[in-house]
């Protein structure tokens, strides 16, 4: 066999390695049924079983309440950016949008074409050196809501407490942070994620959102995106991205297997920690986010010289660690670091770049 790749990929992302093997063994021939899970009506008792495990095992890692829906849609995390907007102005036209990076500002070119957004600064002032996230806002009262994205992807900025909105309903985009540890579900009005990070296959998005939000839909907001309608007909209005919906409940079970949010809490930040260390102690390393606001899944991280960014990714493939390279808008290097990175890959890379600072010395 050829030796483990770590993947350290944005998303689409590693999935891990049970979950895969797993689906591979019953790709054809799911529960002796002799067909795929791909191949079964959404409408069979086979699939309903396999669509309801998946609901109620992520209500029981992430603890969500009854009085929160659980949808499982289509169109990806960009797909709720325009969704939320739609499912949430129709009786106000009015949010707040709290702007912290790339993410951010991407979900509001959706929502300002639906209302009237405002964007607030995410971060605070600082003397010198990287600044740090604010902790709170002049936040408009009478906003249907408030938006803001937990953890930046690109920018690798994550948000290690919960903003407070008072009476106006906080949403969130934990797309990448979304399963990495435990949150408390009642201090939001509504969670989206596309889960082609934590959760499984991209194309699929999980939104949790609570009922009392669900009679607030534009007129004009088509069925498939429409909370309402989809919490209606269990996320099933039309034909929902099955396979996804198995891959994604597969690691919900896997995730229990792990013993929960806390655990991977607990992993993903001794995982961060191996590596944010390593970089601060270097002097051919560095990472320019203020240390309160550091991202436990994405770490974007620069070469002091640029000029062997190509050799360091090279050389990283070939020692099997692979996707390294940066977003476009930010270069460098990047290492998303998923529930399905095992510190094993993040002690791999940590003793590649090691070795890669002392050659290049
Ligand atoms: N939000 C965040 C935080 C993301 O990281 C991404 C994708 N990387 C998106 C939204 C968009 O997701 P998609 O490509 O599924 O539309």
């Amino acid at each position: 066999m050829a030796n483990m790749v770590y993947n350290f990929s944005a998303g689409p992302a590693m999935l891990p390695v049970e979950v895969m093997k797993q689906a591979q063994a019953e790709f054809r021939n799911f529960n002796g049924l002799g067909v795929s899970v791909m191949e079964l009506s959404h409408r069979s008792s086979d699939f309903i079983a396999v669509a309801a495990a998946a609901e109620q095992d992520l209500r029981d890692l992430m603890q969500i309440p009854d009085n929160y829906k659980v949808l499982f849609l289509q169109g990806g995390g960009r797909g709720q950016f325009a969704a939320v907007a739609m499912n949430l102005l129709g009786k106000n036209a009015k949010a707040d949008y709290i702007v912290t990076g790339q993410w951010s500002k991407s979900a509001i070119e959706e929502a300002a074409k639906l209302g009237e957004i405002r964007t607030l600064d995410g971060f605070a002032e600082a003397e010198q050196g990287p600044r740090p996230l604010a902790t709170s806002w002049d936040l408009d009262p009478s906003a249907a809501y408030v938006h803001y994205c937990p953890n930046e992807t690109v920018d690798g900025i994550e948000y290690h407490f919960v903003p407070k909105t008072g009476n106006v309903p906080l949403v969130a985009d934990m797309s990448s942070t979304i399963l990495s540890r435990p949150i408390d579900v009642t201090q939001f009005g509504l969670i989206y994620a596309g889960a082609q990070k934590n959760i499984g296959p991209s194309g699929l998005a999980v939104v949790i959102v609570r009922e009392d939000l669900l009679d607030q839909a534009v007129p004009q907001t088509p069925v498939i995106m429409d909370y309402a309608a989809m919490a209606k007909a269990d996320s099933m209005v039309n034909t929902p991205p099955t396979y996804a919906w198995y891959l994604a409940g597969l690691v919900f079970k896997w995730l229990k297997r792990q013993g929960g949010l806390t655990a991977m809490g607990e992993r993903n930040k001794a995982k961060a920690d191996l590596l944010y260390n390593y970089v601060d102690a270097s002097d051919f390393y560095s990472n320019n986010v203020h240390p309160k606001a550091r991202s436990w899944m994405n770490i974007p991280f620069q070469l002091r010289d640029e000029s062997l960014n190509e050799a360091f990714l090279k050389q990283a493939k070939a020692a099997g660690l692979v996707a390294l390279k940066g977003h476009r808008l930010v270069g460098g290097m990047r290492a998303s670091v998923y529930n399905a990175m095992p510190i094993e890959g993040v002690q791999a890379l940590v003793d590649f770049m090691d070795k890669f600072a002392k050659q290049h010395a």
